[in-house]
């Protein structure tokens, strides 16, 4: 029987429309020729310019829209010349995120051959790994609230038990998922700074009672600073890493230079009911308007949302269109020929989201 799935669309700010116009033209195509799920997109206003012109960055009825839809794609939101009165910027993605309890911030690292990256890769390796952010406490717990005096500022670090467990069940039913896709060994590493601080060593507690509920998995631990090392001579030994909300944060922009820039980067936020689908990077004002901007990441964002929405609804021909148009960016970065500006190529917008699509149905 055939599966309809509602997307709220949050389109956003600067580069945000190029980018989403033709990742849900893609979508719209892929349906259309499904016999199995139906998609129907539903646009969400909010972000910076919309702020701008109502005073109002993420209005209720869009947040209904998200906490209603069966998935939500979010291309990018901010504009540095646009802020609330405190000078801070406008990030309704960070309010969505907490709002809808998306603890587990998902962010792939791969490097295909003929892909352009800083690393000296030996000859036969691929990258293809994933690192778990957690997303709603750690570090960013006190974000705004932090206490400044004169002489001292200090911000609290928070990791609960709830919010931990549900992040390690994620993080091993993920390696599970990969390894039966023939995507990795099942190796589980829990990135953290126990020898320091006690608050890691109770995080690491959690993963070990996690991890001894999936004998078929291999778990480990290493320590941040490590982690950031292997990340750059080893990354091909990584399989799923999971760890607290800064040190992700830090991590994953590592991941995206890895992968030659924020250009192929994609990610989700994931909760137990609700799951936000966006690419890593922002919303690159200096180029917006100029139809320049690279639609993969966003691309590979949608591709993402395709696998889950696969995945949780038991929607096999769903999953294996995520998967194709997955492999159908790779395509596209392998061939080289129409590639944007920010992966040495001279290509727009519209004829990179074109180059995908003729990879996926004319082939
Ligand atoms: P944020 O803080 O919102 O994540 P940022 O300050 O990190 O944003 P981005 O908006 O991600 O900045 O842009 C950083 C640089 O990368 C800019 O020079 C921008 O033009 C470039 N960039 C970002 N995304 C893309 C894209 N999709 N295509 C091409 N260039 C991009």
């Amino acid at each position: 029987m055939k599966q309809n799935f509602e997307i709220a669309v949050f389109d956003g700010d600067g580069i945000g429309p190029e980018i989403m116009g033709p990742t849900v033209d893609i979508l719209t195509r892929m349906a259309a020729a499904s016999d199995d799920y139906g998609l129907s997109f539903t646009p969400a206003p909010a972000g910076a310019a919309h702020y701008a012109k109502t005073g109002e960055s993420l209005p209720a009825a869009s947040m209904e829209t998200a906490r209603n839809s069966d998935a939500i794609l979010l291309s990018a939101m901010g504009l540095p010349s646009v802020r609330y009165a405190d000078g801070t910027e406008i990030s309704p993605q960070i309010d969505i995120r907490k709002e809808l309890v998306l603890f587990a911030g998902v962010r792939p690292v791969t490097i295909q051959p003929g892909q352009r990256t800083p690393l000296d890769m030996p000859d036969g390796k691929a990258v293809d790994f994933v690192l778990i952010r957690e997303s709603t406490e750690g570090l960013f717990y006190t974000q705004g609230k932090g206490e400044v005096t004169k002489d001292e500022a200090r911000e609290t670090l928070l990791i609960t038990r709830d919010i931990s467990e549900k992040l390690f069940k994620f993080a091993f039913n993920l390696a599970h998922d990969r390894k039966k896709q023939g995507r990795g060994p099942g190796r589980v590493t829990c990135v953290d700074k126990a020898n320091v601080f006690r608050a890691f060593a109770f995080f690491r507690e959690m993963f070990d009672a996690e991890a001894a509920k999936h004998p078929e998995l291999t778990a480990d631990h290493a320590y941040v600073d490590a982690t950031a090392l292997w990340m750059v001579m080893k990354p091909w030994e990584f399989d799923v890493l999971v760890t607290e909300n800064m040190f992700g944060d830090i991590l994953s922009d590592l991941g995206a230079g890895l992968m030659g820039g924020l250009g192929l980067a994609p990610s989700a936020d994931i909760g137990l009911e609700n799951a936000v689908f966006q690419p890593c990077h922002g919303s690159a004002p200096d180029i917006a308007g100029q139809g320049l901007a690279n639609p993969l990441a966003m691309i590979l964002s949608a591709a993402m949302m395709l696998d889950w929405l696969g995945l949780k609804h038991d929607n096999s021909a769903m999953a294996r269109d995520g998967q194709r148009l997955r492999e159908a960016v790779e395509h596209v970065v392998a061939d080289g020929r129409v590639l944007t500006r920010d992966l040495g190529g001279t290509a727009g917008t519209a004829e990179a989201a074109q180059a995908v699509t003729d990879a996926l149905f004319v082939a």
